[in-house]
């Protein structure tokens, strides 16, 4: 990706959120939702790290260059995708494209170890919050993409469409948001998404200029894992990705480097009295983690790069350099709803 041109333009470094992952098996059982296959944040976007930056830095997204009432995307048939939702004019990095409230919200359940959450025990949830929308709702609702699984025959229809289009709703909820459903994966997506906690609603962000024409996508799943790791997870929703990432060896082994990278980084980050030898070392494993993430362009997780970046410049005291070298390198997860 080329690096944006704005560079006058302040830096603002959210926390990476960091995932709870738990031990799933890869291969899901669509009798449970798989906490790794909801639709999720792979960062906290609204909390600048703290003492490095200031809170005028933070850099709001850009409204949609758009007429007040109408959206700046397109819902459309796409070849072997079913829908999608299609740019309507050229939308400049960091532009919002969609932020939606969740049509219905339901807890999790308890998590059964090593399964996921039991979708049987969300059944009441869900039909309470189905039956509680207008009929224009809830026919919202059914539209929506339904993938069953030949072990699902008798599951209701309320919760194969759960678990083939929810995202997270803040911690240890669900929702359905029937705008951004349409929005197709891709393993290297062009736009940032994420739960603000501060509106209660989703936010569809451009991660970079996205052409008229071109198709929005965003990550359903964490993407730091090899490419038949990631099919793996998407079996869920029923299709195999066949984006440019995964026609990629080199882009794969790229990814568990960047997932080995993040493993070391997580671990040091919050160590105090690291040597100064470690801490160089550290410093220099940060940087090749942006580099390496901006060359996947791994939107979601520039903000956890940057901050590693930025903490262990912090620990060799070199705030200005951060401000500096960062503010060339202004193409990073930036992110105020
Ligand atoms: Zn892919």
């Amino acid at each position: 990706m080329a690096p944006c041109s704005t560079h006058r333009e302040l830096l603002v470094i959210f926390l990476g959120l960091i995932l709870s992952f738990v031990s799933i098996t890869a291969a899901c059982d669509p009798l449970y939702l798989n906490p790794l296959l909801v639709h999720q944040d792979l960062c906290s976007a609204e909390f600048p790290v703290s003492g490095v930056f200031q809170e005028h830095e933070i850099l709001p997204l850009r409204e949609a260059p758009t007429e007040a009432s109408s959206s700046v995307y397109d819902v459309v048939p796409i070849p072997g995708k079913g829908f999608g939702v299609v740019a309507n004019r050229k939308l400049p990095r960091r532009t919002k494209i969609i932020i939606e409230e969740a049509l219905i919200s339901v807890p999790m359940p308890e998590m059964v170890p090593g399964q996921g959450f039991r979708m049987a025990d969300m059944l009441t949830n869900v039909e309470d919050a189905f039956h509680s929308l207008s009929p224009a709702q809830q026919q919202e609702f059914l539209d929506l993409h339904e993938h069953r699984f030949p072990t699902e025959e008798n599951q209701s229809k309320l919760l194969t469409i759960l678990r083939s289009n929810a995202y997270n709703t803040g911690d240890d909820y669900v929702g359905i948001f029937p705008k951004i459903a349409r929005i197709n994966h891709s393993c290297r997506p062009n736009s940032g998404n994420f739960w603000s906690m501060k509106r209660n609603q989703r936010v569809i962000y451009a991660f970079r200029d996205i052409e008229r024409g071109e198709e929005v996508t965003v990550s359903y799943i964490p993407l730091t894992k090899s490419t038949k790791e990631r099919q793996a997870r998407l079996f869920q929703y029923g299709f195999t990705c066949g984006c440019d990432a995964c026609q990629s060896v080199e882009s794969s082994r790229k990814r568990v480097k960047i997932a080995d990278f993040i493993e070391v980084l997580e671990q040091k980050v919050h160590l105090d009295g690291l040597s100064e030898k470690s801490a160089e070392r550290m410093l220099s494993k940060s940087m090749s983690l942006v580099d390496m993430i901006e060359e996947e362009e791994l939107a979601d997780y520039l903000a956890k790069a940057y901050h590693f970046a930025a903490v262990f410049h912090e620990k060799k005291g070199d705030l200005k350099w951060i401000r500096w070298n960062l503010s060339q390198r202004s193409n990073m997860s930036m992110i105020s709803a």
